[in-house]
Parts: C-alpha cells; structure tokens; sequence
C-alpha cells in the first residue's frame, strides 16, 4: 500500500531521513517545517498520513492537530505524531487530541514503515466507507422505477426549504401532478407499459424544471416538484407548464402503439408546514380533477 505521506518537521536532518525511508517504501513524500506550512499542504496536497513533529515554530504539533480536527476536510487525515522527549505526557496529550499513533525518535526503520502502514489502512477503510456512505445515502432518495427522488427525500427537502423560506420571507411552491385515468393505462397496456408511461413523464417533468426545483415521484401516479425563489404566479405558470409537457405529445409504447396522456396539476404556495402545505397543493387537484381533469387548479 502506497501513499502521500506529508511530513511535517523542523529538523531538516529528520525529514531527509524519512523521505529517504518512504521513499524506499513507495510513497510519495511531501515536506512542512512547521504547523502551518502542514496545514497549507494538507489543502494543496490531500496527503493519506500525516507524520507530524511536535515540537516546531510557528505551530507545535499539538497545536496543529488541533486546527486539523476543527476543519472538517481534514480531520479524518490519520496523525502520526514524532516525538522526541522520553516523557508519556506528550504522546498521552497527542493521542487525547485524536491523533492516530505515535513515534520515538530516533526511530527505526521497521517500526517507522509499520506504523505509516497501519495509518494507511485506517485511511483508506475511512474512505471507502465515505464513499459507501455516500452511495447508500443517494440510493436511499432515489425512486428505483423513475430514477428521480423519491418521497423520503421530497420530504426531507420541504422541510428544510420551507424553515430557508420563513427566515427569508420568501414562499415555497408545491405541485402535485397525477396521471388522469392512469388505471386505464395499466388495464388497457398492461403494467409494463404503465411503468414506461410513469419513466417517460419522469423524463418530461424534469426536462421542463429548473435544476435548482426539485421532482420526486410522491407516491403511484402521482409526482411532486418543490419550488423556491418562485412567487406564486410563477408556480402557476410552471404547473401549466408541467400539464403542457405531457399532453402536448402523445406517448409511444414498447409495442409501437401510442396513447395519450393527461395530467392534473395542484399547486398551493406558503410556508406553512410541509403536510399542510402539500395537503392544500392535495385539495387543488382534487378540484382539478373534479373538473375534469388535463387541468390545473390553485389552493
Ligand atoms: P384519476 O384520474 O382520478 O387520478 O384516476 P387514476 O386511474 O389515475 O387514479 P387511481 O388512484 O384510481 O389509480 C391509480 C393507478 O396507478 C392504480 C395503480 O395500479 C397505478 N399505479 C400505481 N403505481 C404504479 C406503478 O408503479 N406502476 C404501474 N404500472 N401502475 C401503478
Ligand atoms: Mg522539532
Ligand atoms: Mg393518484
Ligand atoms: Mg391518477
């Protein structure tokens, strides 16, 4: 396993001599001679291990593995401190900061390379569970038949652009849009062909939305967009937009057959809280519907 090992050192005797060593080892060395030039290349750098000094100008060690765990970016960088002195309450103050391990000098060889390993491991663990981490969390708001979000994060999302919204006395848009007669659709062509008619409206809602507006699919046949920064009448115009888009064209299915396809489109604007928002945005397309459907209505 090979790495980017920054070494961080007023001596220039003990750098050389590390350098030498991890070298030998493959890594890739980077140089600091004191705290703050460290932190300087932990941004520049993204280093895997940090062999860090503790006595040095400018910025002791201490002090430094203190501003590294305060910075978000780069505390999960593994410290490995270096210390001199015979004394526990350097290695016992270093290791209460967070630091990963620790170092005697003079050090030898052996000892050196096994523990920059072992600072490496825990590295590359923490990064791949970020990474996991990350993947599981997009998996987890997206819907799997639409492949645009789903209702855990469409709700999530109201809840924090709506409290955004109140400090900036600013009012949040939300449509419902739900497919007219969509049982037709799976009696008539089966539910194969329903769940492409669900994709392709995915498709064309999100084609006709800003990138900053959020779609979700809200629950069966039905979709809800968030809107933010849109005043009300903007919101009407995007709900009359968002009908357009799926009636203007007709929708052609796996067989080559192609049918038409409606939406009804409620929209409430405030910032009250999310269910009674989107239960008022409910309430419109209620009335949509009752009116005929392929329509929008206002809360
Ligand atoms: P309305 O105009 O009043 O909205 O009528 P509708 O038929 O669209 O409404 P209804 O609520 O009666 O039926 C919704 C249908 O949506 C019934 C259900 O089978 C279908 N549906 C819900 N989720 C899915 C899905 O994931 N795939 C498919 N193919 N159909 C679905
Ligand atoms: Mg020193
Ligand atoms: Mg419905
Ligand atoms: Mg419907």
């Amino acid at each position: 396993m090979n790495g980017t090992i920054l070494v961080a050192d007023d001596s220039m005797v003990v750098r050389a001599v590390l350098r030498r060593q991890l070298e030998t080892d493959g890594h890739t060395v980077v140089e600091a001679v004191n705290g703050a030039e460290a932190i300087d290349a932990c941004r520049e750098y993204h280093p895997d291990v940090i062999l860090l000094d503790v006595e040095m100008p400018v910025l002791d060690g201490h002090a430094t593995l203190e501003r590294l765990k305060a910075d978000p970016q780069l505390k999960d960088i593994p410290v490995v401190f270096l210390t001199g002195r015979v004394d526990t309450a350097d290695v016992v103050n270093g290791l209460r900061l967070g630091a990963h391990d620790y170092l005697r000098k003079p050090f030898e060889a052996n000892e050196l390379m096994a523990r920059v390993s072992a600072a490496l491991r825990t590295k590359w663990l923490q990064d791949e569970l970020r990474t996991r981490n990350a993947e599981l969390d997009r998996v987890a708001r997206i819907d799997m038949l639409t492949n645009i979000y789903n209702r855990r994060h469409l709700d999530e999302h109201l809840r924090s652009v709506i409290s955004a919204a109140r400090r900036h006395d600013r009012t949040i848009g939300v449509l419902i849009v739900d497919i007219d007669h969509f049982k037709n659709v799976n009696d008539e062509h089966g539910h194969l062909a329903g769940d492409a008619v669900l994709r392709e409206v995915a498709v064309r809602l999100a084609q006709a939305m800003r990138t900053e507006d959020a779609l979700g699919r809200w629950g069966g046949e039905e979709f809800l967009a968030v809107l933010t920064d849109t005043p009300p009448e903007g919101v009407r115009v995007m709900a009359e937009r968002l009908r357009q888009v799926i009636a203007a064209a007709p929708f052609t299915l796996d067989d080559g057959s192609q049918i038409r396809v409606t939406v009804s489109v409620g929209h409430a604007s405030g910032t009250e809280d999310a269910e009674v928002l989107v239960h008022r945005a409910d309430d419109a397309l209620y009335v949509a519907k009752a009116e005929g459907r392929n329509r929008v209505a206002a809360a």
